[in-house]
């Protein structure tokens, strides 16, 4: 069925709290819009999407969730321009993303009309809560997860498909200093790190733990095989500039297809950047910081957009990133979120 047929219904909330909330200063993710879309799986369907009041979720303790970890999710966020129009960022990217990730961790995939009008109707009635100061969005969590009960290693029967949205403030990240890991791994070939499940963060959690004991804010992880080779920052797609030509490496398995990663790829071969999608290994980042041919390193997800690296740490020896006064990483930061806002023009048709 689809969701002409299916139709969303709404239940306001009695008393926004939306007064109670300082848009002037907004962390990430913290507080949350009034409103969230519910959708449950049942009987081998989705079921109609609600539109419903922010509340807890009461869940029985043998809910797969709990033991086996069947859990997915996605981040997004809608924009306000200056005309007090709201956009959206290639939003049927995420939608196509849940379900790859939906896919591998054995989870009733989302239609795609379900994701799209159910987000659409959301939006509609928490619109107020899409910030207009510079650089502030709504940051939108889609996710699932396993609600089908019982004690036995094996896909649930049942799923709860919500999305809430968090007002979020502009993301400083200050002067970030990385450590390259080499111990442990966030992915593996075969394994689950293309897919944005809950338990890749979990798994990543301790690590960098180590990492901020050490002084350092986040990892860069390497491939479990060998850690010769550079794969993600943190939670983000990682680029490496050598003299003038920006470095990502491939997707895989082990690296989760981001949208912000694509977006600058395309962006920066439009503005004239050379550019390169394939492996690269520490040891020529290494020679590249020494040789001074290393001119910049950021990282690139939806929340931060991109997150410049000031200082990176590998075997005990800590490297400076040079300030560049020319910096990618700031020109492609400016086209990309420009595109965003619909403060320009958008040729590659991504806003919506
Ligand atoms: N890698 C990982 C592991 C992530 O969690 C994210 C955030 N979704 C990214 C990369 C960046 O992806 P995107 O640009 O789609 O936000």
């Amino acid at each position: 069925m689809n969701i002409t047929e299916q139709k969303i219904s709404i239940e306001k909330v009695k008393q926004s709290k939306i007064n109670q909330v300082d848009f002037d200063n907004l962390s990430f993710g913290s507080v949350f819009a009034d409103h969230m879309l519910v959708c449950d799986y049942k009987d081998g369907k989705w079921e109609a999407p609600k539109v419903v009041p922010y509340q807890p979720i009461v869940l029985d303790p043998s809910s797969k969730i709990f033991h086996y970890g069947q859990s997915i999710f996605e981040g997004m966020k809608a924009y306000k321009d200056v005309n007090n129009d709201t956009w959206l960022f290639r939003p049927l990217e995420n939608q196509k993303r849940l379900n790859v990730s939906a896919k591998r961790m054995a989870i009733p995939e989302i239609p795609e009309d379900y994701f799209m009008e159910g987000l659409k109707t959301l939006l509609k009635v928490d619109e107020q809560w899409i910030p207009k100061n510079e650089g502030s969005s709504l940051y939108i969590r889609p996710f699932i997860f396993a609600t089908g009960q019982g004690f036995h290693a094996s896909p649930a029967d049942e799923y709860k498909f919500i999305i809430s949205c968090a007002p979020s403030g502009a993301y400083f990240s200050g002067k970030v200093k990385v450590l390259i890991e080499e111990k442990y791994s966030r992915s593996a070939n075969g394994g689950v790190g293309y897919a944005k499940a809950g338990g890749n963060y979990a798994g990543q959690f301790y690590p960098t733990q180590l990492a901020v004991a050490k002084g350092y804010n986040q990892v860069i992880w390497t491939d479990d095989n060998t850690h010769e080779y550079i794969e993600e920052a943190g939670a983000m797609n990682i680029f490496v500039r050598i003299n003038d030509t920006l470095i990502t490496g491939p997707t895989s398995d082990r690296i989760l297809d981001g949208i912000t990663r694509k977006s600058i790829l395309e962006i920066a071969k439009d503005e004239g950047i050379t550019t390169e999608v394939r492996k690269i290994t520490v040891a020529e980042v290494i020679a590249a910081a020494k040789d001074g041919s290393l001119k910049e390193m950021f990282g690139a997800g939806t929340a931060a957009v991109i997150s410049p690296i000031a200082t990176f740490g590998y075997r005990d020896v800590d490297y400076d990133l040079p300030e560049n006064e020319d910096s990618m990483a700031t020109k492609l930061k400016k086209r990309i979120t420009d595109i965003q806002y619909n403060k320009t023009e958008d040729t590659f048709g991504w806003r919506y």
